[in-house]
């Protein structure tokens, strides 16, 4: 019987995984840093446009081999000229992503999973629940196919893991992306260019902390009161606010770059004086500055948003405290795309 093969896909494949695949065929190893170069400098995704290499070798790879990304199977542009985007995987899963220009630079900001395991109230990707992970493949991917769609350069973007999925629950497959995405064969990008942002998991965040280079670290604090946090984010049970202070402190000690407390302000919820001055006090522990984010609301979900006053009053607290603060405004709200919005409906 003639049993269906699947063949491998190359594309996502580090360094060595490669270096193992041309060893096979007889290659040397520099071959595998040809192969980088196509499919993530050049984005040619047939290897028959391999020009570095001979035709029998274009061949045999074509035989054995598979080289594919995700596509882009929908597209909606926002009113501020955000796009997010849809990208349907080999297997049918969906996932989001989005781009967002402004004068000064692109930010791509994408998913490390299908759905969600958090669960965080506030969220609505935690409504799909978890669907699956992210190979490391299907993570860069989503860069190629922005780069792709917007027509963006190399090294004219920044990244944010901010979408779908809880980076550090696939950790191992985000690596492998962080590695394609850091090296200079692979997307190049300077590790100030990316940002990790985690549910915060201390074991995770130390992990991470191993790379070099490393990515920027970013923690959705929300709140630094234990049992109002715990009300939001299931996972604050588990991974106690004096842990996770201690591993941003230890991350944000190996290099220059401050770690990011993000805290999306909720009406009445976390936006008082009282949950200003202990956020302006797990700053100082955790050696972090802070990036308030604007809630975006949905009908299925019970919060409503700060007021700008309430804001500007948690702001003046962190600063007189001495800990550096931002307000983070949203981006592609009407069509759905801004942050806790990923959730595969369209508005
Ligand atoms: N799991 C990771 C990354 C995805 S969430 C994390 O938790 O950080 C990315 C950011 O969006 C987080 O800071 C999160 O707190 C914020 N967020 C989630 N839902 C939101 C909403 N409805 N409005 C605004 N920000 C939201």
């Amino acid at each position: 019987m003639n049993t269906p093969q699947v063949r491998p896909n190359l594309y996502g494949m580090g360094l060595q995984e490669l270096g193992a695949v041309f060893e096979a065929l007889g290659e040397k190893s520099y071959r595998a840093r040809q192969a980088t170069t196509s499919m993530y400098r050049q984005d040619l995704l047939d290897p028959a446009a391999w020009t570095t290499f001979s035709a029998r070798l274009r061949r045999d790879i074509a035989d054995r081999y598979r080289v594919e990304r995700p596509r882009i199977s929908e597209r909606q542009l926002s009113d501020d000229s955000s796009v997010k985007v849809v990208l349907t995987l080999a297997d049918g899963q969906r996932v989001e992503a989005v781009a967002m220009p402004t004068d000064e630079r692109m930010t791509f900001c994408i998913s490390s999973q299908a759905g969600c395991a958090f669960g965080c109230a506030f969220c609505m990707t935690a409504k799909l629940g978890f669907l699956r992970h992210l190979s490391a493949g299907e993570i860069v991917g989503q860069v190629a196919a922005l780069m792709e769609e917007t027509g963006t350069a190399h090294e004219r973007y920044n990244i944010v893991f901010m979408g779908m999925g809880e980076p550090l629950h696939n950790l191992e497959n985000v690596l492998g992306a962080l590695r394609l995405l850091l090296n200079k064969l692979a997307f190049g990008l300077g590790p100030k260019r990316l940002t990790v942002s985690t549910v915060g998991i201390p074991e995770g965040i130390d992990r991470l902390g191993q790379e070099e280079p490393r990515p920027r670290l970013a923690v959705s604090i929300v709140s630094a009161d234990q049992a109002t946090r715990e009300e939001l984010m299931p996972s604050a049970k588990t991974f106690k606010l004096d842990a996770i202070a201690d591993a941003m402190r230890r991350y944000g000690a190996r290099q220059r770059d401050l770690p990011t407390i993000e805290a999306v302000m909720l009406k009445g919820i976390n936006d008082r004086r009282h949950h200003a001055e202990a956020l302006a006090k797990f700053a100082l522990r955790a050696g972090a500055k802070v990036n308030l984010i604007e809630f975006n609301p949905t009908p299925e979900l019970p919060f409503e948003p700060s007021g700008e006053d309430a804001i500007r009053h948690t702001l003046r607290i962190l600063v007189k405290a001495g800990v550096g603060g931002t307000v983070r405004r949203s981006r592609g709200k009407d069509i759905a795309g801004a942050c806790g919005q990923l959730a595969l409906k369209t508005p």
